[in-house]
């Protein structure tokens, strides 16, 4: 059986890393029927928008895409079509797994964390009231009203909505993961020392679901904690569970645990629809010069992979990449001891090792 899959190249470097991408996913066996739809800069001076309808469409046929990143265009009038996915299709997990991998230059040899971040509430969600606006000024008065506090108008503020069945379904999803993935703790991440009510609430929920799931360890840490832990003994944690902005900065820490953006995978994923790219932008600087890591894009695809319960050929192409990342001959730039390494290979040469790996397996 063949999988549709809504395949998004994106633009700047994405068409490239997709490319080499797609070949790898191909050589594991597993079959794909790629729906090739462009978003991005690639179609803004065709359709007027970086995010056309058709895309969403797909991805509500497919109920699957595999993204390469999208450049947000500077100035006013548009919208990240990143933050549009995810919003369109109400992906509200954003799921970053961060793993050690030997050859990768790091710190640390033995991290293995998930973090599950929530994607749509939080000082995320763009409420927020600009300096000088009557709504502000409004705002102001009825804070004043009711708590006592006399705020300087000369201000902005942006709302921190965190709300029970989004609380609920984030920490649910976390466990669930742990779950299906032999996965033995879920960390809940907050500060609700301080902010009692909003966080205050997202742990409340975190330790009502965790006792629906009596095998699956819970424990909460507050997250300037986190952070010091993560430095220090980042071994003793396994799935984390936080809340938007906690999570946005948690998994990019995480991600320079492991040896930073080049390998670091992602994937949006909501009820019905789950959408797989790499952490990092478009590096458009690089763009068609056959010269980034395409790593962080194939990692996505085994998530992906995992995803469609295709779980030999993940692991497959997981200790394919493996193998080529601690040979570290076929490694782009960003992998070698020095970026300007001269034998630092291309992004479709890094597809061609991890290709001839899978089929000496
Ligand atoms: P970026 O991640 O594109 O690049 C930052 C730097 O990281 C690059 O200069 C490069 O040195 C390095 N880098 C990134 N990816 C790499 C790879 N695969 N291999 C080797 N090195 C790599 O971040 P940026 O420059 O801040 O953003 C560029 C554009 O991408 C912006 O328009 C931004 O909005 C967009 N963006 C998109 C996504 C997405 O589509 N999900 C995510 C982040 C940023």
């Amino acid at each position: 059986m063949a999988y549709d899959v809504t395949l998004i190249p994106g633009d700047g470097t994405g068409p490239e890393i997709t490319e080499a991408t797609r070949r790898v996913l191909e050589a594991t066996g597993v079959e794909f029927n790629w729906h090739v739809h462009q978003a991005g800069l690639a179609v803004l001076e065709k359709t007027g928008t970086v995010l056309p309808d058709e895309v969403i469409e797909s991805i509500r046929k497919t109920h699957v895409g595999l993204k390469g990143p999208i450049t947000t265009p500077v100035g006013k009038g548009f919208r990240s079509a990143n933050v549009a996915l995810r919003k369109n299709l109400d992906l509200f997990a954003n799921l970053r797994p961060a793993k050690s991998f030997r050859g990768l230059r790091s710190r640390y040899d033995d991290i293995d964390l998930i973090i599950v971040r929530e994607n749509t509430e939080d000082l995320y969600a763009g409420i927020e009231y600009q300096r000088g606006s009557a709504e502000l000024e409004e705002l102001i008065d009825f804070i004043g009203r009711t708590t006592g506090a006399k705020l300087n108008k000369d201000a902005a503020i942006s709302i921190k909505y965190i709300s029970v069945p989004g609380s609920r379904r984030i920490v649910k999803f976390a466990f669930d993961y742990a779950r299906a993935n032999g996965r033995k703790k879920v960390t809940a991440v907050h500060k609700a020392n301080i902010m009692k009510f909003s966080d205050g609430l997202f742990l409340q929920v975190a330790q009502e679901v965790a006792k629906e799931y009596p095998d699956i360890q819970f424990e909460d840490r507050i997250v300037d904690n986190m952070c010091m832990q993560l430095v220090q003994k980042p071994e003793l944690y396994d799935v984390m569970v936080l809340p938007n902005l906690y999570g946005d900065i948690i998994s990019d820490l995480s991600a320079g645990l492991i040896g930073g953006l080049g390998v670091a995978p992602g994937a949006n994923i909501g009820t019905d629809y789950a959408v797989f790219e790499p952490v990092h932008g478009s590096a458009p600087k690089y763009a068609g010069q056959n010269k980034v890591n395409p790593m962080a894009m194939m990692f996505s695809g085994v998530l992906m992979l995992r995803h469609l319960n295709e779980r030999a050929a993940a692991d497959r192409m997981e200790k394919a990449m493996a193998a080529v990342i601690a040979e570290g001959k076929d490694v782009t730039y960003d992998l070698k001891p020095r970026p300007d390494d001269p034998t630092s290979v291309g992004t479709s040469q890094v597809a061609d090792a991890i290709i001839a790996k899978m089929r000496e397996m």
